[in-house]
């Protein structure tokens, strides 16, 4: 069976509300623990069904935003996707309140119960039409940067398909390009702003209403964040900013002297070597067919996986017009299937495709054991190990796809995740301030993020393009707008992933063992332990960023980059 085969059919929410309304009874009723169950068990299939639907409408529609089948089936779903929330949350309510909940531990992972307790504080009847305005809103997002068709070299590009210009040898190139991107965004700038406006305010009105004081601590609810809060967040973006600033702002400079700038335009940054950046050096058939090799040879397992995925055709890579930004890997219940979603554009990103979101797709794929299908993915802090973890698991297959530009790889990979942990700590950041000060104009906004990102990242240079100085670089962060609060989760896993990169590098051959049991464990844990169960540290304990970062700057001081 391919994905073209799994048929998808609208649910009757009405049909749906009585079916769980009468399981509700039943799971408050219950004489044994025997008829718990097995109303709990059906209520479970019942959910399970309805978001394999919402996921198979969602997957079309993002393949296809021009489709107008699942363009309409999505507008459906924006609508009716809060009454979803709705019936977990009345299931989850009837097992919370029921005398057998302790014997369902048993059979049910802890996450399940921590997960409902979160799904019971973050809902309410009453806040039913904001969740309804909210989709409309992020949808509201995602079109606008799907639909950007630029003139640019001849061609129509999207902003995807514009980025690979980024990396160009050609300065002018570059430099085009870049403002071509910005321009673009600078002309909707009054409609994001607009839309950006209005869900801070509508995600603090919602907050309010279910009791909280502002929507920063609903947004870790709604992240299911366990085991750590603001303040362990703030402590860990310091260390951040004392340990990797200065490793990453050492790497700029080294990018400068290398490219023989007198200073580091913005159009630059992405421009790594004067060699260019390392590119994966085949087609995506053949790298598609690389991938198939590297996880056959990598285990047994990921060789299963890895043919699972091609043989149903669960992988959906190349950059099309009307296709959504971005990539993700999502889960299929019904079918038991992961479902990886890219936009190809010729850069190493497309690698990162196939080790990254192929290693969430294998964590679910050794996870789908787990039920209630709501434990399979852990919460985004711990997900993210799996995809990190495995970028750094391929290594030693990079050559295959990036023959002589193996090394620059390499460096590129290692620098880049470094890069990255500022930039993530920086959107986290910003969303703390905007969410606990919701009276911010939007102007307001943009000095804040102005202010944090010179902190942040202080190399950035916008001079030839004064719509950047204004603070508006966040507009591309489809997670500012659609995930809040989701981006600080990448940096965690990161500095998690690093350290089986450290463990590969010194030769540790239980490494992907550890990664493996992880992998299975799934959603099952929370986030600290699924760490302690890989024999990893704690992001959040002091000092662990010294050590890994310095082992990094070593690395990277020891590969010779032109
Ligand atoms: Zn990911």
């Amino acid at each position: 069976m391919k994905f073209q085969d799994y048929q998808y059919q609208r649910i009757n929410i009405e049909d749906m509300g009585m079916q769980i309304a009468q399981l509700t009874t039943l799971l408050n009723d219950a004489t044994s623990y025997q008829e718990f169950l097995q109303a709990f068990k059906e209520a479970e299939k019942l959910l399970s069904h309805a978001s394999t639907m919402e996921n198979l409408s969602y997957i079309r529609h993002s393949i296809n935003t021009k489709d107008e089948f699942y363009d309409k089936e999505n507008d459906f779903w924006d609508e009716h996707e809060p009454f979803l929330q709705k019936f977990l949350v009345s299931v989850v309510k009837a097992v919370l309140d029921s005398p057998y909940k302790e014997e369902l531990k048993k059979d049910v992972p802890e996450t399940f119960f921590l997960i409902g307790e979160n799904a019971l504080r973050s809902f309410d009847e009453s806040i039913m039409e904001d969740l309804q305005e909210e989709n409309r809103l992020t949808s509201e997002y995602d079109k606008l940067i799907a639909s950007a068709q630029i003139e640019f070299d001849g061609k129509t590009c999207t902003l995807a398909s514009l980025m690979a210009y980024f990396e160009n040898p050609k300065e002018e190139v570059r430099r085009a390009a870049f403002g071509a991107y910005w321009g673009y965004l600078e002309e909707q700038e009054a409609q994001l702003d607009h839309i950006y406006d209005q869900l801070v305010k509508l995600r603090d009105k919602i907050a309010k209403k279910l009791g909280f004081d502002n929507f920063v601590e609903l947004g870790y609810i709604r992240m299911d964040r366990f085991g750590y809060h603001q303040e362990e967040v703030a402590t860990y973006r310091r260390q951040i900013l004392n340990d990797a600033v200065p490793v990453a702002n050492k790497l700029y400079e080294a990018q400068r002297v290398r490219l023989g700038l007198d200073k580091m335009l913005a159009h630059n940054n992405d421009y790594v070597f004067n060699t260019g950046n390392p590119t994966p050096k085949h087609d995506k058939d053949t790298m598609v067919g690389i991938a198939k090799e590297m996880y056959h040879e990598m285990s047994a397992e990921t060789g299963e996986f890895i043919d699972f995925m091609i043989e149903r055709e669960l992988l959906d890579l190349e950059a099309k017009p009307g296709k959504m930004a971005g990539g993700y890997c999502t889960y299929i219940s019904n079918y038991q299937s992961p479902f990886i979603f890219s936009n190809f554009n010729g850069t190493s990103g497309d690698v990162d495709v196939l080790t990254h979101e192929a290693g969430h797709a294998f964590q679910v794929y050794c996870s789908r054991w787990i039920k209630p299908e709501n434990c399979i993915f852990p919460s985004s802090d711990g997900a993210e190990i799996h995809s990190m973890g495995m970028e750094f698991f391929a290594w030693p297959w990079m050559e295959r796809f990036f023959g002589e530009d193996v090394d620059k790889y390499y460096y590129y990979h290692l620098a880049s995740t470094i890069k990255f942990l500022p930039y993530g700590a920086l959107v986290d950041h910003y969303q703390h301030e905007v969410y606990n000060h919701p009276e911010m104009s939007i102007a307001q906004r943009k000095d804040t993020w102005r202010r944090l990102e010179k902190q942040y990242l202080p190399h950035k240079n916008y001079e030839e393009v004064p719509f950047l100085e204004k603070g508006t670089w966040w507009f591309r962060q489809l997670h500012i707008f659609n995930y809040p609060f989701y981006y600080i989760d990448y940096t965690l896993a990161q500095v998690v992933a690093l350290q089986f990169w450290r463990r590969l590098q010194e030769g540790d051959e239980k490494a992907f063992e550890d990664y493996h049991a992880i992998c299975k464990i799934g959603g099952s844990k929370i986030f600290t332990d699924i760490v302690k169960a890989a024999n990893l540290k704690s992001p959040f304990e002091e000092g662990c960023l010294v050590d890994v970062m310095k082992l990094a700057d070593q690395y990277l001081e020891n590969i010779q980059v032109k």
